[in-house]
């Protein structure tokens, strides 16, 4: 007789994981790799990652310092000194805002890395935290991992997608440690003016939390505009952070880094959460990232050149079809109604299974998505006029 006992489960996923908010693009995920399987010639305007290769010098600098093996080592959690400097120097150079090396600047494996690490630095299970809806992911999901309760904040079209600061329950905002705002705006592409930013400054003085702003897309904006940083505001740097990322400036997502900067003690605290867990960016990509940030403004050009001709192929060609469209200002997407009376997942699911064209559902970013798609400039241009072309004749 066999003594064995009903073997244990080896693990239980622990409850954060649990409470993460449900992958909704499952089905949609399947149905795509179906087609692709099928050997169909799917277009995905569904991913937010540049196609446009990182520049050849930053390229160059990787090489030349990549066969050093002082650069083999572990590197810093704070960084090399020399990267905070182009770090510092690139903000005052771009906003005219002045920010110490030393303590007001940290820089990260990504800025999505930092964002999410953030919660965890600033608030106790029980806080709240003020997120937008729809948003970047990782504002939500760095709340949740950290067990504080997120409060969203819908983004209305009608406010030009910036949250209704008079909306948010007293409950809520007396419990609230923490904003996230994100301008340029992923999803929405709105871009805020400095009164709107100064507005959530206020309200974050009065009530006593951080504000913690999401510049990724800064630098990639049509027509001249130029979006402000929050720390362009006198006080900001007693009430927040702003997070930056080379990814999108300088097409350089694979590479990871990005950097916070502002608040001394709130970049302090994130400092001491990353020192527990991971051991600096790799030195060769600080020493190519200084390369990107003092050398990189004509290829920045050339990427916003770029960006600026799909954005208006897209616009411009669905209008022909009858869709009404905003040109973005800023940001990598357009972010648009849906031109049926469907939701935005069974819009996109018909969409894809008529035309072969993957576009992102808007409530996946959260439920004030709900009656939005979100389409990315991140393909080539011949496919973006295909895909152009195939959209118009499933809208006609
Ligand atoms: C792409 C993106 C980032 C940048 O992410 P990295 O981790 O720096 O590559 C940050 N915020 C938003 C809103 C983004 O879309």
């Amino acid at each position: 007789m066999s003594t064995m006992t009903q073997a244990k489960p080896v693990f239980q996923k622990a409850d954060r994981l649990k409470q993460l908010p449900p992958y909704l693009f499952i089905e949609l995920d399947k149905a795509k790799r179906k087609l692709m399987a099928e050997g169909k010639d799917v277009i995905d305007l569904g991913i937010g990652d540049p196609d446009l290769p990182t520049s050849k010098e930053v390229i160059a600098r990787l090489k030349e310092t990549v066969d050093d093996p002082a650069n083999h080592r572990y590197s810093m959690t704070e960084g090399m000194k020399v990267l905070r400097e182009a770090i510092a120097a690139w903000y005052a150079k771009r906003f005219g805002v002045t920010l110490n090396p030393d303590t007001e600047v940290l820089p990260l494996l990504g800025s999505k890395e930092g964002i999410a690490h953030l919660p965890w630095a600033l608030t106790n299970p029980g806080d709240a935290v003020l997120v937008p809806d729809p948003c970047y992911p990782p504002y939500r999901s760095g709340t949740i991992l950290a067990g504080a309760e997120v409060v969203p904040m819908p983004l209305l079209e009608e406010n030009g997608f910036f949250p209704d600061l008079g909306d948010i329950s007293q409950k809520a905002i007396r419990r609230a440690k923490l904003m996230f705002l994100n301008s340029p705006n992923n999803p929405t592409s709105a871009v805020y003016s400095l009164e709107q930013l100064q507005e959530a400054l206020d309200l974050s003085k009065e009530y006593g939390f951080a504000i913690a702003h999401d510049a990724a897309y800064s630098e990639i904006a049509y027509d001249g505009v130029k979006p402000a940083s929050f720390l362009q505001l006198p006080d900001a740097k007693d009430h927040g952070v702003e997070f930056h990322s080379l990814s999108k400036t300088y097409n350089m997502t694979g590479w990871r880094i990005g950097w916070v900067c502002g608040n001394a003690a709130i970049v302090a605290a994130l400092s001491q959460i990353k020192s527990n867990l991971d051991s600096g960016i790799f030195q060769p990509i600080q020493l190519a990232g200084i390369r990107a940030l003092e050398a990189g403004d004509a290829a920045l050009q050339e990427t916003i050149a770029v960006y600026q001709n799909r954005r208006d192929l897209i616009v411009n060609g669905l209008a022909k079809a009858g869709w009404n469209v905003a040109k973005p200002q800023a940001s990598l997407y357009i972010w648009t109604r849906v031109p049926t009376q469907e939701s935005s997942m069974e819009f996109a699911t018909r969409v894809m299974k008529q035309t072969n064209v993957v576009i992102t559902p808007g409530v996946g970013f959260g439920p004030s998505g709900e009656g939005y798609v979100r389409m990315s400039l991140t393909l080539p241009t011949d496919r973006i006029e295909e895909a152009v072309g195939r959209l118009s004749k499933s809208l006609s």
